[in-house]
Protein backbone atom coordinates (compact mmCIF):
# COMPACT_ATOMS: atom_id res chain seq x y z
CA UNK A 1 0.00 0.00 0.00
CA UNK A 2 1.52 3.57 -1.01
CA UNK A 3 2.54 6.04 2.20
CA UNK A 4 0.10 8.11 2.90
CA UNK A 5 1.76 11.46 2.30
CA UNK A 6 2.86 13.77 5.40
CA UNK A 7 0.51 15.26 7.57
CA UNK A 8 -2.15 16.34 5.77
CA UNK A 9 -3.35 18.96 8.14
CA UNK A 10 -1.90 22.29 7.92
CA UNK A 11 0.37 23.05 10.76
CA UNK A 12 -1.56 25.59 13.06
CA UNK A 13 -4.42 22.78 13.48
CA UNK A 14 -2.79 19.86 14.55
CA UNK A 15 -3.09 20.08 17.99
CA UNK A 16 -7.47 20.90 17.92
CA UNK A 17 -8.25 17.37 16.44
CA UNK A 18 -11.71 16.09 17.30
CA UNK A 19 -13.52 18.31 19.35
CA UNK A 20 -14.56 17.20 23.08
CA UNK A 21 -18.37 17.14 22.47
CA UNK A 22 -17.74 15.12 19.38
CA UNK A 23 -15.89 12.91 21.00
CA UNK A 24 -18.23 12.74 24.45
CA UNK A 25 -20.70 12.60 22.30
CA UNK A 26 -20.21 9.65 20.67
CA UNK A 27 -18.95 7.73 24.15
CA UNK A 28 -22.21 8.41 25.47
CA UNK A 29 -23.85 6.60 22.40
CA UNK A 30 -21.41 3.61 22.35
CA UNK A 31 -21.55 3.31 26.32
CA UNK A 32 -25.59 3.93 26.59
CA UNK A 33 -24.47 6.30 28.95
CA UNK A 34 -26.66 9.97 30.29
CA UNK A 35 -25.29 12.01 28.19
CA UNK A 36 -24.31 15.35 30.33
CA UNK A 37 -21.59 16.30 28.07
CA UNK A 38 -22.48 18.42 24.99
CA UNK A 39 -24.73 21.20 25.74
CA UNK A 40 -27.65 20.90 24.11
CA UNK A 41 -31.12 20.60 25.44
CA UNK A 42 -33.42 17.12 25.28
CA UNK A 43 -36.53 18.49 24.38
CA UNK A 44 -38.01 21.03 21.72
CA UNK A 45 -38.19 25.00 21.73
CA UNK A 46 -41.64 26.50 22.57
CA UNK A 47 -44.26 25.41 20.16
CA UNK A 48 -44.92 28.84 19.04
CA UNK A 49 -41.46 28.91 17.78
CA UNK A 50 -41.41 25.81 15.98
CA UNK A 51 -44.01 26.96 14.39
CA UNK A 52 -43.00 29.97 13.09
CA UNK A 53 -40.48 28.22 11.57
CA UNK A 54 -42.51 25.66 10.04
CA UNK A 55 -44.76 28.31 8.64
CA UNK A 56 -41.50 29.72 7.17
CA UNK A 57 -40.76 27.12 4.85
CA UNK A 58 -44.58 26.60 3.97
CA UNK A 59 -44.33 29.96 3.16
CA UNK A 60 -41.45 30.26 0.46
CA UNK A 61 -38.46 31.63 2.70
CA UNK A 62 -36.51 28.48 1.16
CA UNK A 63 -33.90 30.10 -1.38
CA UNK A 64 -30.57 32.46 -0.19
CA UNK A 65 -31.64 35.36 2.56
CA UNK A 66 -29.76 38.34 1.68
CA UNK A 67 -26.20 38.25 2.98
CA UNK A 68 -26.26 39.91 6.22
CA UNK A 69 -29.05 38.54 7.22
CA UNK A 70 -32.93 39.45 6.67
CA UNK A 71 -34.31 43.21 7.51
CA UNK A 72 -36.82 41.85 9.67
CA UNK A 73 -34.47 39.61 11.73
CA UNK A 74 -31.97 42.48 11.48
CA UNK A 75 -34.55 44.96 12.91
CA UNK A 76 -35.69 42.61 15.52
CA UNK A 77 -31.95 42.30 17.22
CA UNK A 78 -31.07 46.25 17.30
CA UNK A 79 -34.76 46.63 18.77
CA UNK A 80 -33.28 43.09 21.31
CA UNK A 81 -30.46 45.12 21.95
CA UNK A 82 -32.47 48.74 22.53
CA UNK A 83 -35.09 47.44 24.76
CA UNK A 84 -32.93 45.34 26.89
CA UNK A 85 -29.74 47.24 27.21
CA UNK A 86 -30.15 50.30 25.57
CA UNK A 87 -27.72 50.16 23.00
CA UNK A 88 -28.40 51.12 19.94
CA UNK A 89 -27.67 49.75 16.71
CA UNK A 90 -28.59 50.49 13.22
CA UNK A 91 -29.91 47.67 11.71
CA UNK A 92 -28.91 48.44 8.49
CA UNK A 93 -25.00 49.09 9.25
CA UNK A 94 -24.15 47.26 12.95
CA UNK A 95 -26.64 44.20 12.93
CA UNK A 96 -24.96 41.31 11.22
CA UNK A 97 -27.07 37.60 10.97
CA UNK A 98 -24.13 34.45 11.08
CA UNK A 99 -24.44 30.77 10.92
CA UNK A 100 -24.74 30.60 14.85
CA UNK A 101 -22.72 32.35 17.57
CA UNK A 102 -19.79 30.14 16.24
CA UNK A 103 -19.46 32.01 12.73
CA UNK A 104 -19.61 35.53 14.57
CA UNK A 105 -16.78 34.19 16.63
CA UNK A 106 -14.67 32.93 13.76
CA UNK A 107 -15.81 35.96 11.19
CA UNK A 108 -14.76 38.54 14.08
CA UNK A 109 -11.61 36.80 14.71
CA UNK A 110 -10.45 36.34 11.42
CA UNK A 111 -11.80 39.83 10.61
CA UNK A 112 -9.29 41.21 12.86
CA UNK A 113 -6.45 39.30 13.63
CA UNK A 114 -3.01 39.69 11.85
CA UNK A 115 -0.79 36.55 11.71
CA UNK A 116 1.67 37.06 14.84
CA UNK A 117 -1.17 38.96 16.97
CA UNK A 118 -1.89 38.30 20.02
CA UNK A 119 -5.28 37.56 21.57
CA UNK A 120 -6.59 36.98 25.34
CA UNK A 121 -8.88 34.80 26.21
CA UNK A 122 -10.04 33.99 29.90
CA UNK A 123 -9.55 30.41 30.61
CA UNK A 124 -11.45 28.04 30.33
CA UNK A 125 -12.31 29.19 27.09
CA UNK A 126 -15.20 27.86 24.42
CA UNK A 127 -13.28 25.75 22.06
CA UNK A 128 -13.83 27.57 18.90
CA UNK A 129 -11.95 30.57 20.18
CA UNK A 130 -8.48 29.06 20.66
CA UNK A 131 -8.96 27.09 17.25
CA UNK A 132 -10.09 30.57 15.30
CA UNK A 133 -7.06 32.46 16.79
CA UNK A 134 -5.31 29.91 15.38
CA UNK A 135 -6.97 30.01 12.04
CA UNK A 136 -6.32 33.25 12.45
CA UNK A 137 -2.31 32.74 12.50
CA UNK A 138 -2.50 34.57 16.04
CA UNK A 139 -1.32 33.52 19.45
CA UNK A 140 -3.32 33.26 22.57
CA UNK A 141 -2.36 34.35 25.80
CA UNK A 142 -4.98 33.30 28.69
CA UNK A 143 -5.65 34.96 32.03
CA UNK A 144 -7.42 32.56 34.54
CA UNK A 145 -10.97 32.56 35.71
CA UNK A 146 -10.30 31.12 39.48
CA UNK A 147 -12.98 29.36 41.58
CA UNK A 148 -13.54 31.88 44.58
CA UNK A 149 -15.72 30.46 47.36
CA UNK A 150 -18.70 29.23 46.12
CA UNK A 151 -18.09 31.22 42.73
CA UNK A 152 -15.13 32.53 40.03
CA UNK A 153 -13.31 35.32 39.89
CA UNK A 154 -10.15 36.13 38.12
CA UNK A 155 -7.32 38.64 38.95
CA UNK A 156 -7.04 41.92 37.33
CA UNK A 157 -3.60 42.32 37.26
CA UNK A 158 -3.35 39.15 35.71
CA UNK A 159 -5.17 40.42 32.66
CA UNK A 160 -3.15 43.55 32.37
CA UNK A 161 0.05 41.35 32.66
CA UNK A 162 -1.24 39.50 29.82
CA UNK A 163 -1.89 42.52 27.23
CA UNK A 164 1.45 42.36 25.03
CA UNK A 165 2.32 45.02 22.44
CA UNK A 166 1.25 42.81 20.18
CA UNK A 167 -2.26 42.33 21.68
CA UNK A 168 -5.10 43.30 19.59
CA UNK A 169 -7.80 41.48 20.37
CA UNK A 170 -9.78 40.39 23.70
CA UNK A 171 -12.83 37.67 23.72
CA UNK A 172 -15.07 37.72 26.80
CA UNK A 173 -17.77 35.60 27.40
CA UNK A 174 -20.60 36.21 29.88
CA UNK A 175 -22.32 34.18 31.47
CA UNK A 176 -19.30 32.00 30.87
CA UNK A 177 -19.01 28.58 29.81
CA UNK A 178 -18.32 26.41 31.05
CA UNK A 179 -17.76 28.23 34.93
CA UNK A 180 -21.70 29.71 34.76
CA UNK A 181 -19.69 32.93 36.16
CA UNK A 182 -21.70 36.25 35.05
CA UNK A 183 -19.36 39.12 35.19
CA UNK A 184 -20.50 41.78 37.84
CA UNK A 185 -20.18 45.51 36.83
CA UNK A 186 -16.69 45.57 39.07
CA UNK A 187 -15.07 42.50 36.79
CA UNK A 188 -16.51 44.41 33.64
CA UNK A 189 -14.93 47.67 34.58
CA UNK A 190 -11.59 45.83 35.14
CA UNK A 191 -12.06 43.90 31.73
CA UNK A 192 -13.23 47.65 30.15
CA UNK A 193 -10.30 49.41 31.23
CA UNK A 194 -7.60 47.11 30.09
CA UNK A 195 -9.47 47.28 26.97
CA UNK A 196 -9.16 51.11 26.75
CA UNK A 197 -5.68 51.67 28.18
CA UNK A 198 -4.55 49.03 25.72
CA UNK A 199 -6.62 50.50 22.47
CA UNK A 200 -8.26 46.57 22.18
CA UNK A 201 -11.36 45.86 20.32
CA UNK A 202 -13.42 43.36 22.46
CA UNK A 203 -15.63 40.75 20.69
CA UNK A 204 -17.86 39.62 23.63
CA UNK A 205 -20.13 36.77 23.38
CA UNK A 206 -23.51 36.56 25.20
CA UNK A 207 -25.16 33.56 23.85
CA UNK A 208 -26.28 32.89 27.43
CA UNK A 209 -27.61 36.78 28.08
CA UNK A 210 -31.07 34.94 28.95
CA UNK A 211 -30.32 31.18 30.56
CA UNK A 212 -29.14 33.45 34.43
CA UNK A 213 -30.49 32.43 37.59
CA UNK A 214 -31.25 33.89 41.22
CA UNK A 215 -32.20 37.33 39.48
CA UNK A 216 -29.26 38.23 38.38
CA UNK A 217 -28.77 40.82 35.55
CA UNK A 218 -26.55 40.01 32.04
CA UNK A 219 -24.51 43.52 31.71
CA UNK A 220 -23.05 43.82 28.24
CA UNK A 221 -19.75 45.66 27.68
CA UNK A 222 -20.93 47.63 25.54
CA UNK A 223 -22.69 48.89 27.63
CA UNK A 224 -19.59 50.37 29.57
CA UNK A 225 -18.45 54.24 28.71
CA UNK A 226 -16.93 54.29 25.67
CA UNK A 227 -16.75 50.36 25.00
CA UNK A 228 -19.45 50.47 22.63
CA UNK A 229 -17.12 51.91 20.11
CA UNK A 230 -15.00 49.00 20.14
CA UNK A 231 -17.00 45.99 20.84
CA UNK A 232 -18.77 43.66 18.82
CA UNK A 233 -21.31 41.77 20.53
CA UNK A 234 -22.50 38.12 19.63
CA UNK A 235 -25.96 36.19 20.58
CA UNK A 236 -27.59 33.31 19.05
CA UNK A 237 -31.20 32.09 19.19
CA UNK A 238 -30.48 28.73 19.79
CA UNK A 239 -30.02 29.27 23.70
CA UNK A 240 -32.65 31.74 23.79
CA UNK A 241 -35.13 29.32 22.25
CA UNK A 242 -33.92 25.92 23.03
CA UNK A 243 -33.08 25.19 19.57
CA UNK A 244 -29.35 24.92 19.00
CA UNK A 245 -29.43 23.42 15.62
CA UNK A 246 -31.00 25.99 13.99
CA UNK A 247 -27.66 27.75 14.28
CA UNK A 248 -28.73 31.51 14.21
CA UNK A 249 -26.42 33.93 15.48
CA UNK A 250 -25.95 37.53 15.27
CA UNK A 251 -22.90 40.45 15.74
CA UNK A 252 -24.06 44.01 16.80
CA UNK A 253 -21.48 46.66 16.76
CA UNK A 254 -20.76 50.28 15.15
CA UNK A 255 -20.61 49.91 11.33
CA UNK A 256 -16.67 50.31 10.97
CA UNK A 257 -16.15 47.37 13.04
CA UNK A 258 -19.04 45.05 11.82
CA UNK A 259 -18.32 45.63 8.07
CA UNK A 260 -14.99 44.34 8.77
CA UNK A 261 -16.81 41.25 9.87
CA UNK A 262 -18.88 40.96 7.63
CA UNK A 263 -16.22 41.28 4.75
CA UNK A 264 -15.14 37.90 6.28
CA UNK A 265 -18.43 36.40 7.01
CA UNK A 266 -19.65 36.12 3.49
CA UNK A 267 -16.75 34.14 2.19
CA UNK A 268 -17.36 31.21 5.45
CA UNK A 269 -21.84 30.58 4.34
CA UNK A 270 -22.18 33.27 2.75
CA UNK A 271 -25.94 32.92 4.06
CA UNK A 272 -27.64 30.24 6.72
CA UNK A 273 -31.01 29.57 7.85
CA UNK A 274 -33.58 30.73 5.24
CA UNK A 275 -36.66 29.83 7.16
CA UNK A 276 -35.39 30.26 10.66
CA UNK A 277 -34.57 34.17 10.59
CA UNK A 278 -37.69 34.82 10.29
CA UNK A 279 -39.30 32.84 12.94
CA UNK A 280 -36.67 34.42 14.96
CA UNK A 281 -37.45 37.69 14.11
CA UNK A 282 -41.51 37.32 14.98
CA UNK A 283 -40.18 35.47 18.26
CA UNK A 284 -36.91 37.74 19.77
CA UNK A 285 -39.60 40.39 21.07
CA UNK A 286 -40.85 37.60 23.60
CA UNK A 287 -37.30 36.38 24.24
CA UNK A 288 -38.14 36.86 28.35
CA UNK A 289 -41.09 35.15 28.55
CA UNK A 290 -39.82 31.93 25.72
CA UNK A 291 -36.44 31.11 27.08
CA UNK A 292 -36.55 28.52 29.66
CA UNK A 293 -34.20 30.42 32.66
CA UNK A 294 -36.84 28.98 35.45
CA UNK A 295 -36.76 25.54 34.83
CA UNK A 296 -33.32 25.71 33.89
CA UNK A 297 -32.71 26.82 37.45
CA UNK A 298 -34.55 24.14 38.79
CA UNK A 299 -32.86 21.87 36.41
CA UNK A 300 -29.45 22.92 37.94
CA UNK A 301 -31.01 23.07 41.79
CA UNK A 302 -31.63 19.42 40.94
CA UNK A 303 -28.66 18.37 39.63
CA UNK A 304 -26.08 20.59 42.11
CA UNK A 305 -27.83 19.48 45.55
CA UNK A 306 -28.11 16.13 44.06
CA UNK A 307 -24.24 16.13 43.23
CA UNK A 308 -23.63 17.75 46.65
CA UNK A 309 -25.85 15.19 48.54
CA UNK A 310 -23.30 12.39 46.88
CA UNK A 311 -20.25 14.36 48.19
CA UNK A 312 -19.25 15.76 45.33
CA UNK A 313 -17.63 19.36 45.33
CA UNK A 314 -19.68 20.97 43.12
CA UNK A 315 -19.96 25.03 42.51
CA UNK A 316 -23.06 26.08 41.60
CA UNK A 317 -23.38 28.35 38.27
CA UNK A 318 -25.05 31.60 38.08
CA UNK A 319 -25.94 31.17 34.60
CA UNK A 320 -25.83 29.02 31.41
CA UNK A 321 -26.32 25.25 31.05
CA UNK A 322 -23.57 23.86 33.24
CA UNK A 323 -22.34 23.01 36.59
CA UNK A 324 -18.63 22.13 37.69
CA UNK A 325 -17.36 19.70 39.89
CA UNK A 326 -13.72 19.65 41.27
CA UNK A 327 -13.25 15.43 41.15
CA UNK A 328 -10.12 15.75 42.79
CA UNK A 329 -8.43 13.70 40.07
CA UNK A 330 -7.52 14.09 36.69
CA UNK A 331 -10.72 15.29 35.19
CA UNK A 332 -9.66 13.68 31.39
CA UNK A 333 -8.94 10.25 33.21
CA UNK A 334 -11.81 10.64 35.13
CA UNK A 335 -14.03 11.77 31.99
CA UNK A 336 -12.90 8.94 29.83
CA UNK A 337 -13.79 6.12 32.99
CA UNK A 338 -17.09 7.52 33.99
CA UNK A 339 -19.12 6.26 30.92
CA UNK A 340 -17.71 2.56 31.25
CA UNK A 341 -18.05 2.94 35.11
CA UNK A 342 -21.06 4.22 35.85
CA UNK A 343 -22.58 5.23 32.44
CA UNK A 344 -22.90 9.08 32.61
CA UNK A 345 -21.04 11.32 30.04
CA UNK A 346 -19.34 15.21 31.38
CA UNK A 347 -17.08 16.92 29.68
CA UNK A 348 -13.06 17.50 31.09
CA UNK A 349 -13.41 21.11 31.91
CA UNK A 350 -9.33 21.24 31.52
CA UNK A 351 -9.33 20.75 27.68
CA UNK A 352 -10.76 24.75 27.81
CA UNK A 353 -7.52 25.62 29.61
CA UNK A 354 -3.81 26.02 28.82
CA UNK A 355 -2.76 26.14 32.27
CA UNK A 356 -2.98 23.59 35.02
CA UNK A 357 -5.54 25.52 36.89
CA UNK A 358 -8.58 22.99 35.59
CA UNK A 359 -6.87 19.73 35.86
CA UNK A 360 -9.83 18.50 38.09
CA UNK A 361 -12.68 20.35 36.84
CA UNK A 362 -15.25 18.39 35.10
CA UNK A 363 -18.32 20.00 33.68
CA UNK A 364 -22.17 18.56 33.75
CA UNK A 365 -24.91 19.92 31.71
CA UNK A 366 -28.22 20.22 33.08
CA UNK A 367 -30.04 21.55 30.30
CA UNK A 368 -32.16 17.83 30.71
CA UNK A 369 -35.54 16.97 31.08
CA UNK A 370 -35.45 16.15 35.22
CA UNK A 371 -35.81 12.45 35.20
CA UNK A 372 -32.71 12.55 33.13
CA UNK A 373 -31.15 14.44 35.24
CA UNK A 374 -33.07 12.01 38.16
CA UNK A 375 -31.18 8.79 36.03
CA UNK A 376 -28.02 9.98 36.06
CA UNK A 377 -27.31 10.75 39.53
CA UNK A 378 -29.16 7.39 40.51
CA UNK A 379 -26.14 5.35 38.71
CA UNK A 380 -23.91 8.25 40.66
CA UNK A 381 -25.15 6.79 43.30
CA UNK A 382 -24.08 3.71 42.54
CA UNK A 383 -20.81 4.48 41.69
CA UNK A 384 -20.76 6.05 45.64
CA UNK A 385 -22.20 3.07 46.88
CA UNK A 386 -19.21 0.50 45.48
CA UNK A 387 -16.87 3.05 46.68
CA UNK A 388 -17.76 2.76 49.96
CA UNK A 389 -18.57 -0.78 50.14
CA UNK A 390 -14.92 -1.30 49.05
CA UNK A 391 -13.53 0.71 51.71
N1 LIG B 1 -20.33 30.49 22.55
C1 LIG B 1 -20.51 29.75 23.64
C2 LIG B 1 -19.92 30.21 24.93
C3 LIG B 1 -21.21 28.55 23.56
O1 LIG B 1 -21.37 27.80 24.64
C4 LIG B 1 -21.74 28.15 22.31
C5 LIG B 1 -22.49 26.85 22.12
N2 LIG B 1 -23.00 26.27 23.15
C6 LIG B 1 -21.54 28.95 21.22
C7 LIG B 1 -20.83 30.12 21.36
C8 LIG B 1 -22.03 28.57 19.86
O2 LIG B 1 -23.30 29.04 19.62
P1 LIG B 1 -24.08 28.65 18.27
O3 LIG B 1 -24.63 27.31 18.45
O4 LIG B 1 -25.08 29.74 18.12
O5 LIG B 1 -23.05 28.68 17.17
N1 LIG C 1 -21.64 24.89 23.09
C1 LIG C 1 -21.95 23.53 23.40
C2 LIG C 1 -21.27 23.15 24.70
O1 LIG C 1 -20.51 23.92 25.27
C3 LIG C 1 -21.48 22.57 22.36
C4 LIG C 1 -21.47 23.02 20.96
C5 LIG C 1 -20.57 22.16 20.14
O2 LIG C 1 -20.71 20.94 20.12
N2 LIG C 1 -19.63 22.77 19.52
O3 LIG C 1 -21.51 22.07 25.14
Amino acid sequence: MAELPGPVLVERMRSFGTTIFAEMSALATTTNSVNLGQGFPDTDGPPEVLDAAAAAIRSGHNQYPPGPGIPPLRQAISAHQLRRYGLEYDADTDVLVTAGATEAIAAALLALVEPGDEVVLFEPYYDSYAACVALAGGQRRTVTIERSGDGWTFDPAALERAVGPRTRVLVLNTPHNPTGLVFDQEQLRAVADVALRHDLTVISDEVYEHLIFDGRTHVPIATLPQMKERTITIGSAGKTFSVTGWKVGWACAPAHLLSAVRTVKQFLTYVNGAPFQPAVAEVLGAAERLAPAAALQAQRDLLCAGLAGLGYDVIRPQATYFATVDVGTDAMTFCRGLPHRLGVVAIPSSVFYDSAAGDHYVRFAFCKRPEVLTEALDRLAQGKTRQSTHI
